[in-house]
């Protein structure tokens, strides 16, 4: 029995990680070496990039259709193109699908029809190693390793120097902070050692990536869980790194996507709208009313703010 409940335990973590709205895809299978629902194809070829200069790694999606169970389409005909180097964001309520689109991309699942190509090479089509080599995810919750702070920036790239995680650091606008810990780089962090915030988590996170230097990044609400003024700074981060990067950034709160090629608002697994931030509140639709929404919400925080600071 003990053979068994162990194996089964292990199982339930690894599927209540998954959940939870996968922490971190990248950690998951590197360190539990967890096989996703999906497998190599005997002739597997590793993904190969098209350079256009410095930018590679195209994304297109064609009539992407994808349910987790049969009885319950989640994605019913997606179609969208990231062209390399540019920006795409995704917007719309919870439960819509977006996460799921990133997932897909990683190719933790397989679609059920249409197809999912990188620089016009089917994810199914190439190793899954190669592929999740050229994709960097700033996820949501960042789960930290209990080590120090420069292995934890480092596992973007093992073989990277000092002087280049220090460097990273510097772009997530983290390094001040790492300095002034005891330590300094070799402060332990993580469940058992130093614990950092959300927003110093997320950081580290962002350093990570800046140091992999992927060729395309999903940004999944990488800055959601932050105020507005953490999420600021973090916000400038990003978009160096996402320069000259394909991206596609799932966004909660919309002031994130102004800048974005294109916004693409899904409602139920379906595209409802799709344009420029300043075209789709042109249209007085669905983006324009959430945009309206949350902006009061923000005037409405910083009245508050303004309240309390005055008392
Ligand atoms: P979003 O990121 O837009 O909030 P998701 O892509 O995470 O939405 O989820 C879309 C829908 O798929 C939701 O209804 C969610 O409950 C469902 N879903 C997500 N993950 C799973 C899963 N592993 N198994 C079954 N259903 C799932
Ligand atoms: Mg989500």
């Amino acid at each position: 029995l003990m053979q068994l409940s162990v194996p089964l335990n292990f199982i339930g973590f690894v599927y209540r990680e998954i959940r939870q709205g996968l922490t971190d895809i990248e950690q998951m299978f590197e360190l539990l070496e967890v096989e996703a629902e999906v497998n190599d194809r005997p002739d597997a070829k590793p993904l190969a990039l098209n350079a256009t200069g410095t930018q590679k790694g195209a994304i297109a999606f064609k009539d992407v259709r994808f349910s987790y169970d049969p009885e319950r389409p989640i994605l019913k005909g997606i179609s969208f193109e990231v062209p390399a180097g540019k920006t795409v964001a995704i917007v719309g309520p919870s439960g819509a699908g977006k996460s799921t689109i990133s997932r897909l991309l990683y190719r933790f699942y397989d679609i059920q029809d249409g197809s999912i190509t990188i620089d016009g090479q089917d994810v199914r089509d190439v190793t899954q190693r190669s592929l999740r080599a050229a994709i960097g995810m700033v996820p949501q919750d960042t789960v930290l390793f209990n080590d120090t702070v420069a292995y934890n920036i480092r596992y973007g790239r093992p073989n990277a120097g000092d002087a280049e995680v220090q460097k990273a650091a510097e772009i997530a606008q983290i390094d001040t902070f790492i300095k002034q810990l005891p330590d300094g780089y070799e402060t332990r962090v993580g469940e058992r050692g130093l614990k950092l915030s959300g927003g110093e988590k997320q950081r580290v996170a962002i350093a990570r990536t800046i140091l992999k230097a992927p060729p395309i990044l999903i940004l999944d609400e990488a800055t959601s869980a932050l105020d507005t003024t953490t999420e600021h700074e973090i916000q400038s981060a990003l978009d160096k790194v996402s320069e000259n990067r394909t991206t596609l950034v799932i966004a909660h709160r919309l002031s994130t996507v102004i800048g974005a090629d294109e916004i693409i608002v899904l409602r139920a697994g379906e595209i409802a709208e799709r344009g420029t931030h300043a075209g789709l509140l042109a249209e007085g639709g669905l983006y324009a009313s959430m945009w309206n929404r949350q902006r009061e919400a923000t005037q409405a925080e910083e009245h508050l703010r303004q309240v309390r600071e005055s008392d």
